[in-house]
C-alpha cells in the first residue's frame, strides 16, 4: 500500500531529536525553528518529558473515560493556575480540529443557535465548518443543512454585527493572533468589542490557542493581553509536545451534561502524563519568559536584514515578511543551511515557530544563514 499524497514533502527524513535540533537519517543536523508546526513546545525528547511518558505507559497507558483518572483532575488544576482562566471547566480530546469541533458543537448545544462565524485569512483546522475559514472561496461540507459559516475582515466590528444581530449564529471564533494566515493580529479594542458583542446578542465567543497557546507567545495564551474573557478556548499544539492531546476550557456559564461531548482517546492516562510534564517543564525552566526576552532578541536582529518588509507576530510566534516570495529562500535554509522554517498563506512570510527553549546562538545561526542566503 502506498502513503495517499496530501502534502508535498522535503526531501529530509528525520531519525532522531533533541532540544532544537533534529537528525536525519545521512547525519545531518538541522537547527528546528518550525517544531513541527508548533508543536514542539519544550524541545524535543526533553528528559522529564520522556521520563513521564516511559513511568506512564509502564504504569497504565489507557483506560476509557468511563472512570475516575485523577491525573485529568490534577492537568485542569494545573491549567487554572497557569492561565487566566479561574473557573474554567475542562474538556480533553486528541487534536486542535476535534478541539474546535467540540467548541462549535458546544456553542450550538448552548444557544440553540446554528451559524458560526469566522474571520478571513483563519485557519481553525480540517473541521467540517472551520476548515471553510481556511477560504472562503471554498465552503466545504458545513456540518448540517442548516448550519454555514459567514467570513468577516478581521478587526470589523460592524460586519460582525451585521451578521450577529440576525441572531443565529452560534459562536464566534477567533484566533488573537492567525497562524497559517500569515501571523495578523487582532488588537484589544477589537477583542473586547467581539467579547461585548457576543454579550449581547447571546452568542459564545471561542478563542482559538491551538497554535498560540501553552506558553508560545510569551502569556499562557495569546488572548490574555487583551483582556477579555472567552467563552471557550481550544488547546492543543504546544500542549502535548508531540504527543497527540487537545481540549477544550469551558466558561462555567456553559452547563455540562451526561452525553453532551464525549470521546474515546481524549484524557487518556498517557496524555494526561504528556501535557503535565509539559507544564512542569514550561514552569521550572521559565520559558515563558524565555519566549518573551528571545522574541525581543529575535526582533532586533530581524530588523537590521536587507528585503524586509516586517517582522510579525509576538513572542515565539513569528513571521518574517519580505518583499518578494519565499519559497525558494526557504528551500535554500533547509538544504544549505540546515534549518526548518514555516510557510503561511502569504506567499512572502517565513513562518518561525521555535521551541520556547531556544537560545540567542540559535537565533544567531538563523541570522548568519539568512546573510549567506539573501
Ligand atoms: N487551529 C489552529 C489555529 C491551527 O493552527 C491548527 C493547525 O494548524 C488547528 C486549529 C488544527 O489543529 P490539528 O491539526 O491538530 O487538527
Amino acid at each position: 500500500m502506498s502513503i495517499f499524497k496530501v502534502y508535498p514533502l522535503f526531501d529530509v527524513t528525520p531519525v532522531s531529536a533533541k532540544d532544537v535540533y533534529v537528525y536525519d537519517d545521512k547525519g545531518i543536523e538541522y537547527l528546528d525553528l518550525y517544531g513541527g508546526h508548533a508543536v514542539i513546545s519544550i524541545g524535543h525528547s526533553h528528559p522529564t518529558y520522556v521520563a513521564a511518558i516511559t513511568e506512564q505507559i509502564q504504569t497504565l497507558g489507557f483506560y476509557s473515560n468511563a472512570i475516575q483518572n485523577p491525573l485529568q483532575a490534577k492537568l485542569a488544576n494545573k491549567l487554572e493556575a497557569l492561565s487566566a482562566c479561574k473557573g474554567y471547566h475542562l474538556f480533553m480530546c486528541s487534536s486542535g480540529a476535534e478541539a474546535n469541533e467540540n467548541a462549535l458543537k458546544l456553542a450550538s448545544f448552548h444557544n440553540q443557535k446554528h451559524r458560526i462565524l469566522a474571520f478571513k485569512n483563519s485557519f481553525h483546522g480540517r473541521t467540517s465548518a472551520a476548515v471553510a475559514a481556511t477560504d472562503n472561496t471554498k465552503i466545504v461540507a458545513p456540518l448540517n443543512a442548516q448550519q454555514g459559516v459567514d467570513f468577516v475582515e478581521l478587526g470589523n466590528l460592524n460586519a460582525v454585527e451585521d451578521i450577529l444581530k440576525q441572531n443565529e449564529t452560534c459562536a464566534v471564533i477567533v484566533e488573537c493572533i492567525q497562524g497559517v494566515g500569515g501571523l495578523d493580529q487582532s488588537t484589544t479594542e477589537f477583542c473586547q468589542g467581539l467579547e461585548k458583542l457576543c454579550k449581547q446578542y447571546n452568542t459564545v465567543l471561542i478563542a482559538d490557542e491551538v497554535q498560540s497557546g501553552f506558553g508560545r507567545t510569551g502569556d499562557f495564551f495569546a488572548f490574555e493581553k487583551h483582556n477579555f474573557k472567552p467563552d471557550i478556548i481550544s488547546i492543543a499544539k504546544g500542549m502535548g509536545n508531540g504527543f497527540p492531546v487537545g481540549g477544550i476550557l469551558i466558561h462555567p456559564s456553559i452547563q455540562a451534561s451526561y452525553g453532551l461531548l464525549g470521546t474515546t482517546f481524549g484524557g487518556n492516562h498517557l496524555a494526561c502524563a504528556a501535557t503535565l510534564s509539559v507544564l512542569d517543564v514550561l514552569e521550572k525552566e521559565n520559558l515563558m519568559q524565555n519566549a518573551k526576552e528571545m522574541s525581543n532578541y529575535f526582533v532586533g536582529k530581524a530588523e537590521k536584514i536587507p528585503k524586509l518588509k516586517a517582522v510579525k507576530g509576538r513572542g515565539l510566534m513569528l513571521g518574517l515578511e519580505f518583499d518578494f516570495p519565499v519559497a525558494t529562500l526557504r528551500k535554500n535554509l533547509l538544504y544549505h543551511q540546515h534549518i526548518f522554517t514555516g510557510s503561511s498563506k502569504n506567499p512572502n512570510l517565513i513562518r518561525i515557530l521555535p521551541p520556547l527553549t531556544i537560545q540567542k546562538k540559535h537565533i544567531d545561526l538563523l541570522f548568519e544563514a539568512l546573510k549567506l542566503e539573501l
